[in-house]
């Protein structure tokens, strides 16, 4: 199962509960699904979870879950497709079993999990959810040796991308993959320790940021402080490049570069690349704007708020079929008509993915007025499918993956269509040790379960070039 979400855990923290919940509100982003929260003191494990946003979930339940002190906790916001849209998915999930009890929050993929589920039931595992929780959970407590060797030998059988945060009685754990592909970042409050997703979560609970949780490494943090093993050799970090394009919170830094200043500087860099003469640049709210205002900064153009997005509105994006996408975009986005009527607009949007989204804000600035609209890309042409996390785990998902620049410029009924350059890209971020498998349809690990749907693809890539149109078709 695919998931991009929002981990936190606070260790020796007044007012645990209450500071998750804080904590969780600002990781909101990353998992509008579901949520939770878990506490523990030396008597037992207490928690709270449900489908919805953090606010309508945790708000009335966090007194609560305050009501026994409990000074350590753990809470998740849940970014799941709708197939697996399961109560049992909901986390942090709490595991009971002799040798161990434990409550664990995840994000991310494992892309070997069949084989791991198929291995674990042989042995009598009895999975609930599709979560990569259980995989772990089941991995620890097969496990005979002591919780910390047992935890470092169950995560060598892990292959994907994952960020785990534990929560045991007594001890905190935060773990990254050997690659580092999603971000896990440690702080410090007062005299205890707080680990999320991403730092932005630390301002408002009064944390201070101390460094990125390190690719391959387990932080365990207990009453006697912080220790620091590996499961995995240090290596070539490959970070999810959409955490830094669309992702992550413009005031978070992930592994030392900010957010918004990246997404600055590649609009910097699209407009040196792709610049379309224009009276006015708009970027598509608000994973763009930062994007945006880089564009118009560098190609001196000026930039406004052209399109207004509804605080209210949900995500667009995993709807379940292209009707409810094209209404979601709609209530989500519209135009300010004065300021787009007879001009030239370049939009500026994070990424085409389908291309539900640049189709439906293209019809509406032509209704605006709008005497030309270009269409700019702050990231490369997604032209593969994404394993690790990112909901897009398909060829035909992909406008991007059968189509030339050209003919996706005419879907969406632009007067011109550019993407970033990949190199263009890594060099306005500021690192190169990334992970860009969408972009260039390389993976950096071994595909297990997914091998099958390259192999699928590859095969058809060839049935095309001996003349089968149908075949061509199919995705488009
Ligand atoms: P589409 O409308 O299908 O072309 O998707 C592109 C839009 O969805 C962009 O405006 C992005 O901001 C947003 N987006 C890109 N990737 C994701 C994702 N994995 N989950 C949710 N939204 C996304």
């Amino acid at each position: 199962m695919h998931h991009e979400c929002g981990l936190i855990g606070l260790y020796h923290v007044d007012q645990a509960a209450t500071k998750t919940y804080y904590g969780l509100y600002a990781l909101q982003h990353r998992g509008q699904e579901g949520c939770g929260i878990y506490t523990c003191d030396e008597q037992s494990f207490e928690g709270q979870k449900s489908f919805g946003m953090v606010r309508s979930v945790l708000e009335d339940k966090v007194e609560k879950l305050e009501a026994r002190g409990a000074r350590n906790a753990l809470g998740h916001c849940l970014y799941v497709s709708k197939e697996n849209h399961l109560t049992s998915n909901l986390q942090p999930m709490h595991f009971r079993h002799m040798r161990a009890e434990f409550a664990l929050a995840s994000n991310g993929s494992l892309l070997n999990q069949e084989q791991l589920c198929a291995e674990l039931q042989q042995n009598g595992a009895i999975f609930q959810s599709t979560s990569i929780c259980e995989i772990l959970a089941y991995l620890l407590v097969q496990n005979k040796d002591k919780f910390l060797p047992a935890l470092t030998s169950s995560l060598q059988r892990l292959v994907g991308s994952f960020c785990y945060v534990i929560l045991r009685r007594d001890k905190l754990y935060a773990i990254r993959d050997p690659l580092g592909m999603m971000p896990l970042a440690l702080g410090r409050l007062g005299e205890g320790w707080v680990i999320a997703s991403e730092n932005c979560a630390f301002d408002i609970i009064g944390a201070e940021f101390v460094r990125d949780v390190e690719p391959g490494e387990i932080i365990e943090i207990s009453a006697n402080g912080l220790s620091s093993t590996r499961f995995a050799e240090r290596q070539k970090s490959a970070i999810c490049l959409m955490e830094y394009i669309y992702f992550a919170r413009p005031d978070s830094e992930i592994d030392g570069i900010n957010v918004h200043l990246s997404r600055f500087r590649a609009g910097m860099q699209l407009a040196r690349e792709s610049f379309a003469p224009s009276d006015l640049i708009v970027g598509v709210p608000e994973s763009a704007t930062s994007t945006a205002r880089g564009y118009a900064e560098e190609c001196g153009v000026p930039f406004d708020q052209g399109l207004i997005k509804n605080k209210y509105s949900g995500r667009t994006f995993i709807e379940s079929t292209q009707t409810r996408r094209d209404l979601a975009v709609s209530m989500k986005l519209s135009p300010i008509h004065p300021l787009v009527k007879g001009k030239r607009i370049t939009l500026v949007d994070d990424s085409i993915v389908r291309g539900t989204t640049s189709r439906q804000i293209i019809a509406m600035m032509r209704r605006a007025g709008a005497r030309e609209v270009h269409m700019r890309i702050a990231s490369p042409k997604m032209i593969s499918p994404c394993f690790y996390g990112v909901d897009t785990s398909s060829y035909d998902q992909l406008i991007g993956s059968t189509r030339s620049t050209e003919e996706i410029c005419r879907c969406i009924g632009a007067d011109s269509l550019a993407y970033i350059s990949n190199e263009g890209l890594r060099r306005a971020i500021g690192r190169d040790s990334v992970c860009d498998a969408c972009f260039s349809e390389h993976y950096p690990t071994p595909l297990f379960d997914y091998k099958n749907i390259i192999d699928a693809e590859k095969e058809r890539r060839a049935r095309c070039h001996t003349g089968n149109e149908k075949d061509l078709e199919k995705t488009l």
